[in-house]
């Protein structure tokens, strides 16, 4: 039962979507990197979602090696319904019609799942569609019905995406849709969901709380998409588990000049906190259609690497497009090029100095200091692993925050706990059985037996409290096999 390490330290979210719910071609993305597979509740019904679910168990159990699903929540996204045709041309200059009436569309009318939609905008409003795309200005606005002008044409598939930037989505943040799809993953025993257009802390309470009176707990996703989350940050990061930025409806609700800043600042805060973070959409997008990236995405996914992220994530790509298969290859290729040690960026020294400042000022918490000391130590000595027995998986994400060189092997016997360190860098989760052991001998043993660590090698193995004691994770150990 050997394990062999993957070349890739940056985790990888794939959307699942018709071009990869096969079970065959889940396989195929497990081989070539997936980490994480992330259900999008915006498309696809619950049977289908279900299918996907028990193909993702079935191709991850038979390869061995442990994937986390993620539920996305679609949280109040405006969206058109069916165009007719599909896909729908729209030409610059002429007009077409939003109808939140339920007509079917044609070729003048896009229907539009929305009834708020004509008290959200006024004469010479903008209308974003698609990400952005499309833009609309809107000329007259009648009972159910908006008429606008096109301003960038394109063409549009059903179900794409509407923005109306700086108006207030009149609709709460968690919508009753969202939490039935919180049941049916609870249901299906996922655990780990992402919250769409949060805006405040509370919104992720909101889910926390209805899964809690279910007795059940959740990792929660906080996906950054408008301006009052970027201003609302830190509550949210007080109530979040992890981060996403969500670049495809950020770079329409905020300028999208700002978005490599905003994407900078807010993997920064995520790494202080020691909480996974995720870089989403059109990372690779043009492979949707083609057999290669851009310069421009290949140099993107690699950037958000340097920026410390923890996660590369691929939508349409993995979803609809043409090669699943072969993005996955490629975003692992671009991941362990730019991972190597000497492309270390200036954050991840800069992130190990504020701490080491913090420690000399003995303003830091004990799992902060043996994830310094950790980490000093591989400076020094040529580790082979870090092995990390954690309860709450605090420890290994706060080891993996300094992107260390070498692979840390996280031990829960806690199943949640496990999947959820799919999404950390550099993070290899094992999970316990009943029968093993977790003092240091067996952890030991377990991982040369996984062919993992071989006599003369020298690893650190980070050590907890006695269970019973309140205490937190309290020292480490180097050993030479
Ligand atoms: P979405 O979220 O794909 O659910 O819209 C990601 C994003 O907005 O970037
Ligand atoms: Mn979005």
């Amino acid at each position: 039962m050997k394990i062999k390490l993957s070349r890739h330290k940056t985790k990888i979210v794939c959307t699942i979507g018709p071009a990869s719910r096969s079970e065959k071609i889940l396989k195929k993305l497990i081989h070539a990197g997936m980490n994480v597979a992330r259900l999008n509740m915006s498309h696809g019904n619950l049977y289908e979602h279900s299918e996907d679910i028990a193909h993702i168990h079935r191709a991850s159990e038979e390869i061995g090696r442990t994937v986390a699903l993620m539920i996305d929540l679609p949280g109040p996204k405006i969206r058109i319904g069916k165009v007719n045709p599909d896909p729908l041309p729209l030409k610059r200059g002429e007009t077409v019609t939003l109808c939140t009436s339920g007509k079917p569309g044609s070729l003048s009318l896009i229907p539009v799942e929305y009834p708020e939609l004509t008290a959200s905008v006024k004469k010479g409003s903008l209308i974003y569609l698609n990400d952005g795309f499309i833009q609309l200005k809107v000329r007259a606005i009648r009972k159910d019905e908006v008429d606008c002008r096109i301003l960038v044409g394109g063409m549009l598939l059903s179900r794409k995406g509407l923005n109306i930037p700086g108006s207030p989505i009149r609709i709460d943040a968690v919508t009753p849709r969202d939490l039935e799809f919180v049941e049916f993953g609870l249901e299906q025993g996922i655990g780990l969901f992402c919250v769409s257009f949060v805006e405040r802390a509370a919104d992720l309470q909101k889910i926390r709380r209805f899964a809690l009176e279910r007795g059940r707990k959740v990792r929660l996703v906080a996906k950054i998409e408008r301006k009052k989350a970027v201003k609302n940050i830190d509550e949210i990061l007080d109530a979040a588990d992890a981060l996403m930025i969500a670049r495809g409806d950020l770079g329409v609700e905020t300028p999208i000049a700002d978005i490599a800043a905003m994407q900078k600042q807010l993997i920064r805060k995520a790494n202080l906190r020691g909480i996974p973070v995720i870089t989403a959409t059109q990372m690779l997008e043009s492979m949707t259609e083609h057999i290669l990236p851009t310069r421009a995405e290949a140099t993107d996914v690699a950037n958000a690497i340097l920026d410390g992220t923890d996660a590369v994530m691929l939508s349409e790509e993995t979803a609809i497009g043409r090669h699943p298969v072969e993005t996955v290859r490629m975003m692992a290729r671009i991941a362990a090029s730019i991972e190597r040690p000497e492309q270390a960026s200036q954050w991840a020294f800069d992130l190990l100095d504020r701490f080491k400042k913090k420690k000399e000022k003995g303003t830091i918490s004990i799992e902060d200091v043996i994830s310094l000391d950790v980490i000093e130590a591989t400076r020094i000595l040529k580790i082979r692993l870090i092995i990390a027995p954690t309860e709450t998986g605090t420890t290994p994400r706060r080891i993996s925050r300094f992107k260390p060189p070498c692979w840390i092997l996280s031990f829960s016997r806690d199943e949640a706990v496990h999947r959820f360190l799919c999404l950390s860098y550099g993070v290899l989760p094992l999970l316990l059985d009943e029968g093993d052991g977790n003092d240091w001998e067996a952890l030991l043993e377990f991982t040369r037996a996984r062919g993992l660590a071989a006599p003369g090698d020298t690893v650190i193995l980070t050590e907890s409290a006695p269970p019973g004691s309140r205490q937190n994770t309290g020292s480490l150990r180097i050993m030479r096999l």
